[in-house]
């Protein structure tokens, strides 16, 4: 049985009152009993907050992710933030490959893949985003689509890798537009995600949590959340209101 999770990417968006405001009310929401510990929760902060979110967060369930890496080792990188440094300050987690990082700054199928790479080495759980255009959905290649963007992400690593990978479908066309897969649409793409993850462990891939990204909301989480291969969600938008974020996280509730 795999446990569910529940990540918010916050995007670029924040400041020191508003976060601390945020994750108080986050966490005092898992601290009133009204989410059983059935759901791992999750916030991804910009990199320059993740401090401040981890000691607010510190002794209590709330995880801390990052939203990107950079791919190579602590030297002459400026303005990067390597897997090394998210581990210092308490990050358990980051996203790799969001489809914001692959269109808008050039996170090329390789790098993707290098960043994985350097996320595992360090032993942050990579969330590794995969999903198709809108063009891609129409013209029929979703499943082609996404299966080349986990192997190569994957290429060259152990199989052991899945024991720490987590993989957000998030299909371009539904994040931030509040158009949404249809459960039907997203189990679809998680069975075969998790068909291709068996062909390189059948057993570990079966542990794989396998997230739902792309305008999730309190209304629709539930009925998305219930699909047999779907773990969980990665949420943009709702994450920034701690209300919303703790709907989500409750429609996670095993059974
Ligand atoms: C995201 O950015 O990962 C995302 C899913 O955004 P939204 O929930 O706003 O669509």
């Amino acid at each position: 049985m795999r446990k569910a999770l529940v990540a918010g990417n916050w995007k670029m968006n924040g400041r020191i009152a508003k976060n601390d405001d945020l994750v108080s009310s986050v966490l005092s929401g898992l601290a009133s009993g009204n989410l059983d510990s059935s759901v791992d929760v999750m916030v991804c902060p910009p990199a320059i907050y993740v401090g401040q979110v981890r000691a607010q967060a510190v002794a209590t369930r709330l995880m801390v992710g990052a939203q990107d890496l950079c791919e190579f080792e602590d030297g002459a990188y400026t303005g990067e933030v390597s897997a090394e440094m998210l581990v210092d300050v308490g990050c358990s987690a980051v996203l790799v490959g969001h489809s914001e990082r692959r269109t808008l700054f050039g996170d090329t199928d390789k790098r993707v893949a290098a960043k994985l790479s350097s996320a595992v080495a360090a032993g942050l759980a990579p969330i590794l985003c995969v999903g198709e255009s809108l063009e891609q959905r129409d013209s029929g290649d979703t499943l082609a689509v996404v299966e080349q963007q986990l192997l190569s992400a994957l290429s060259g690593l152990s199989p052991e890798v899945l024991d720490l990978l987590v993989v957000a479908y998030e299909p371009v066309w539904a994040i931030g537009t509040g158009r949404t897969a249809t459960p039907e649409q997203a189990q679809d793409v998680h069975a075969h995600i998790r068909q291709v993850l068996a062909t390189i462990d059948g057993p570990l891939a079966e542990k794989v949590r396998l997230l739902y990204g792309g305008s999730v909301k309190p209304a629709n989480a539930r009925e998305l959340f219930a699909q047999k291969d779907i773990d969980g969600g990665l949420i943009g938008g709702a994450s920034l209101n701690a209300d919303d974020f703790l709907a989500i996280c409750r429609a996670a509730v095993a059974g």
